[in-house]
C-alpha cells in the first residue's frame, strides 16, 4: 500500500500541467490532484476539474474564477473555486499538500513556489524563472523550510539523475569536474544572421523536438532558454559559470551530462517527452511508468554535438554576462526577456530586437545584491518598464 500523495499543480492547463495530470492519471492509487490552478482558461480548467475533482481550483483572474464557479455548481461539483495570487500561495502551502508542481510560466510563478518552499513541500520545479530571479533566496527557503527540490527541466532532471545521490557542498566535493548542458539549438540552429533578422513568428514557434508553451518556445529559438538554464543549474547544483558548458546536440536524446574528475561522463538519455522527468520526480526514489515510449537508437542512428554560436545567439551570451554580474542582474535579464518575448509574440518587434532590448535594459539598470524578495521584485518591475520604454521608442 502507498500513502496517497496530495498534489497541487500550479499552471495545470499549461503544457507541463497537462503532462503532469497525464502521469497522475496513470497512478490513481498513488496521487490525487488536490488543487489545480490556471490564469484565465475557464473551459480548460473546468474539464480538468470534471475529470480529477480536486478540492480546490484557483484562477488568477477573479472574473474567470466566477465563471468557473458557476459552471462547476451547475454539475454539483465538490471543487471549491478561489482566485488571486494569495490563493495560489494558499494551495502551495496547504497543510494537506505533499507535492507542488510549480509549472506557471514566468516571474508570476515565483511567489507560489516560494510559499511551497517555506512550507517544506516536495517541490517539482518546472518554473526556471524562480531560480533565475532569486536563486539564493529560493535555495535558502528550501533549506530552511525543509523542502525537497526536484528539477523538472529535462536537462536539470538529467543532471540530477547522474549526480552523486548525497547532498554536495560543491561540485568538487562529489568528484564532479563540470556539467555538460545540452541544447537542441532550436529551429534556427543553422540560420545566418541575415536570415535571423527576417524570422517570422510562425517559424519561431516551430520547435524541432519539443512541444511547449509559447514563451519557452520563443526562448528556445533565441537560445535564451539555455541561458536561463545555465543560471538555473548554477543554483540547483552550486556550480560556477565556468563549470557549466553548453553543448548543442540537435537530436535532444541526451538530456545532459556530468563529467567526473576521473574522466567518466555520465549521461541520461530518452525520448524528448517531459513525462519522463515528471514521473521521475513524482515517484523518486522509485521509478514510475510514464507513458513514454522506448528510445529507438537504431532509428536515431547518430548523435551530433556542436559548440554554441554566441554571435548569432546573443541571448546566451547575455545570460552568461548576467550570471557573472550577479545580484539582481539575472532578474533584470529575465524581466526584460519576458517583455521582449511578449512583444515578439504580439508581432510588435523583430526577432533580433529581443536581445537588443535585453542588452539595453541590462546595461542601463542598477544592479544590487539580492538580500530580499522585495529587491528582486523591484528590479523585475523596473526592468519591465525599461523594456516597455525601449519598445515604445523604437
Ligand atoms: P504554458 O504557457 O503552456 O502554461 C503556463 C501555465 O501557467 C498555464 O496553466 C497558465 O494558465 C498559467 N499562468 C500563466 N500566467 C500566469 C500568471 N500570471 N499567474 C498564474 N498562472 C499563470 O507553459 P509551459 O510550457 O507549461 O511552461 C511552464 C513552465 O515550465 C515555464 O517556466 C517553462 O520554462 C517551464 N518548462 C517547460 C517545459 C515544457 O516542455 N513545456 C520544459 C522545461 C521547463
Ligand atoms: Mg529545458
Amino acid at each position: 500500500m502507498f500513502k496517497l500523495q496530495n498534489v497541487t499543480i500550479l499552471g495545470a492547463t499549461g503544457t507541463i500541467g497537462q503532462q503532469t495530470l497525464d502521469v497522475i492519471a496513470r497512478h490513481p492509487e498513488r496521487f490525487r490532484a488536490f488543487a489545480l490552478s490556471a490564469y484565465s482558461k475557464v473551459d480548460a480548467l473546468f474539464e480538468q476539474c470534471k475529470q480529477f475533482e480536486p478540492v480546490f481550483a484557483v484562477m488568477l483572474d477573479a472574473d474567470a474564477a466566477e465563471s468557473l464557479r458557476i459552471k462547476l455548481q451547475a454539475i454539483a461539483s465538490p471543487t471549491q473555486v478561489l482566485s488571486g495570487l494569495s490563493a495560489l500561495e494558499e494551495i502551495s502551502a496547504h497543510p494537506e499538500v505533499d507535492t507542488v508542481m510549480a509549472a506557471i510560466v514566468g516571474a508570476a510563478g515565483l511567489k507560489p513556489a516560494m510559499a511551497a518552499a517555506r512550507a517544506g513541500k516536495r517541490i517539482l520545479l518546472a518554473n526556471k524563472e524562480t531560480l533565475v530571479m532569486s536563486g539564493n533566496l529560493f535555495m535558502q527557503a528550501v533549506e530552511q523550510g525543509g523542502a525537497t527540490l526536484l528539477p523538472i527541466d529535462s536537462e536539470h532532471n538529467a543532471i540530477y539523475q547522474v549526480m552523486p545521490a548525497r547532498k554536495l557542498e560543491n561540485l568538487a566535493d562529489g568528484g564532479v569536474r563540470r556539467i555538460l548542458l545540452t541544447a537542441s539549438g532550436g529551429p534556427f540552429r543553422k540560420a545566418s544572421l541575415d536570415e535571423l533578422k527576417a524570422v517570422t513568428l510562425a517559424q519561431a514557434l516551430k520547435h524541432p523536438n519539443w512541444a511547449m508553451g509559447p514563451k519557452i518556445t520563443i526562448d528556445s529559438a533565441t537560445m535564451m532558454n539555455k541561458g536561463l538554464e545555465v543560471i538555473e543549474a548554477r543554483w540547483l547544483f552550486n556550480a560556477t559559470a565556468e563549470q557549466i558548458e553548453v553543448v548543442v546536440h540537435p537530436q535532444s536524446v541526451i538530456h545532459s551530462m556530468v563529467e567526473y574528475i576521473d574522466g567518466s561522463v555520465l549521461a541520461q538519455l530518452g525520448n524528448p517527452d517531459m513525462r519522463t522527468p515528471i514521473a521521475f520526480s513524482l515517484g523518486h526514489p522509485e521509478r514510475l511508468e510514464s507513458g513514454v515510449s522506448s528510445l529507438d537508437l537504431f532509428k536515431i542512428a547518430r548523435l551530433d554535438f556542436e559548440t554554441p554560436d554566441l554571435v548569432r545567439f546573443p541571448c546566451l551570451r547575455l545570460a552568461f554576462d548576467a550570471l557573472k554580474l550577479g545580484g539582481t542582474a539575472p532578474a533584470i535579464l529575465n524581466a526584460a526577456n519576458e517583455i521582449a518575448v511578449a512583444a515578439f509574440l504580439a508581432q510588435k518587434i523583430q526577432f533580433l530586437e529581443i536581445p537588443q532590448i535585453i542588452e539595453s535594459v541590462l546595461s542601463h539598470s542598477k544592479i544590487v545584491e539580492v538580500s530580499s524578495l522585495e529587491l528582486v521584485i523591484q528590479a523585475d518591475e523596473a526592468a519591465r518598464l525599461a523594456a516597455a520604454d525601449w519598445i515604445a521608442q523604437h
